[in-house]
């Protein structure tokens, strides 16, 4: 019976998320608030998913408290909170949400193109001011510009089809090798795109490797009179060399909403060298905060959640083997997890042949330290079937979904 199943869901969760996996028959226990680890070690016992954001602390101390739990639920993008590693040793799969703010940042991308490349927020100040500057110097349209994309995953690419859309050019250049979308042009080396660009946009992911990936020898490859915005991470621009670029005019305007260092909370102060300049917009990293993100993140997890536990299929978990499961009727489907040595399967199988178990369908997959392997067979199982597998040396977990 799946009311067994006890959810513990902390850091206000959306109400969607917490209404799926009620309607899934889970006992479902919700807290507003984090917990802190002495907490957290106490309220784990007995818990077979956890839901959490971004500021509970997931620590190894945690993990070995858990006596039950299965998986993890990032309500959210990143996963640091999480020790992965300690997880994945104990068998616990962990999900997050890593696309469901990525339109939120694409439309904070071209809302802020577009205010840059007419000047808006500083005539705006103006006239808060009691200042009326009506002019039509410096102010251009977006149709036609060359957008150059540094960056093209989920945001960057998305960015590219909608910027096309409103008649931009677009230019991009990927570490990887990605599928040009619509009539964007790719782009061989970062420096011939900051040549070409008219606007440069930021959408790489933040890998240490990419820290101040552009300083002033970027800036000066750039076009004069550039637009250039950072949504992606803050470490990845040189923050005095963007400042310079500013004051030189060789950046006409920017939208950074990532810095090196940002504030832990709303009361603390936001301290940068780029307060005060010019056509600049700076946001507190609120580039995917938007209430449609909320809900879709609310939606997306638990519905990995289910499918990891309803089928086993483990698509989208950041520590576990990727593999996707067909729901099969009139089958019983066992998983096995287990540390990656040599031979295991070959145990496995041996165990199901000397009890003469006809496999229906087998799958599996492995990363560096575990193999995750499903096994569908067609016939009532021995219970002592079902010991010989737990006992198999290097079993991480095993359980019978149906
Ligand atoms: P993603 O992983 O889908 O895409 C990143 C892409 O950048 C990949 O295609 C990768 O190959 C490429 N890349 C990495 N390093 C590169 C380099 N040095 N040069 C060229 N290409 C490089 O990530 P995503 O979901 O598109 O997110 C992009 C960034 O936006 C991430 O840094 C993410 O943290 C950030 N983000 C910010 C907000 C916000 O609120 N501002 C919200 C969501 C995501």
């Amino acid at each position: 019976p799946k009311n067994r199943i006890k959810v513990l869901l902390l850091e206000n969760v959306h109400p969607m998320g917490v209404a799926l996996l009620e309607n899934e028959g889970f006992s479902v226990e919700v807290y507003p608030a984090g917990l802190d680890e002495d907490e957290l070690c106490e309220k784990i016992k007995g818990i077979s998913i956890l839901g959490i954001r971004s500021k509970t602390q997931v620590t190894q101390k945690v993990i070995e408290n858990a006596n039950r739990l299965m998986a993890i639920g990032a309500f959210c993008i990143g996963t640091n909170q999480i020790d992965l590693d300690a997880c994945q040793d104990k068998g616990i799969a962990v999900f997050n949400a890593p696309f469901s703010n990525t339109r939120s940042v694409v439309e904070l991308a071209l809302g802020s193109i577009i205010m840059l490349i007419r000047n808006i927020f500083d005539k705006s100040i103006l006239m808060h001011h009691g200042k009326w500057d009506k002019s039509a110097s410096g102010s251009r349209e977006i149709r036609g510009k060359k957008l150059g994309i540094i960056g093209y995953g989920n945001i960057g690419a998305q960015l590219s089809v909608v910027a096309e859309s409103i008649g931009m050019d677009v230019y991009y250049y990927d570490a990887e090798e990605k599928l040009a979308l619509g009539n964007a042009t790719k782009v061989e080396s970062m420096e011939a795109l900051l040549k070409t660009a008219d606007v440069v946009t930021l959408h790489v992911d933040g890998r240490v490797e990419n820290t101040n990936i552009i300083t002033e020898k970027e800036f000066n490859l750039m076009k004069d009179g550039v637009i250039f915005l950072n949504l992606s991470r803050g470490h990845v621009v040189d923050i005095p060399a963007l400042k310079a670029a500013i004051k030189s005019k060789k950046v006409a305007g920017c939208a950074i909403d990532v810095f090196p260092k940002e504030p832990k909370s709303n009361n603390d102060p936001f301290e940068s060298e780029l307060r005060g300049l010019p056509n600049t917009i700076l946001t507190p990293h609120i580039g995917g905060s938007t209430e449609e993100a909320q809900v879709n993140i609310g939606q997306f997890v638990p519905a990995r959640i289910m499918d990891y536990i309803n089928t086993g299929t483990t698509t989208n978990s950041v520590n576990f083997p990727n593999l996707q499961l067909p729901r099969l009727q009139n089958a019983h489907r066992l998983i096995h997890i287990h540390k990656n040595v040599p031979g295991i399967i070959a145990k496995i199988n041996q165990l199901f042949a000397q009890h003469e178990i006809n496999i229906v369908g087998q799958y599996l997959k492995t990363n560096e330290k575990i193999g995750y392997v499903i096994t569908d067979i067609d016939k009532a199982y021995p219970n002592d079937l079902i010991k010989s597998l737990r006992d198999i040396d290097h079993t991480i977990k095993f359980r019978v979904l149906y």
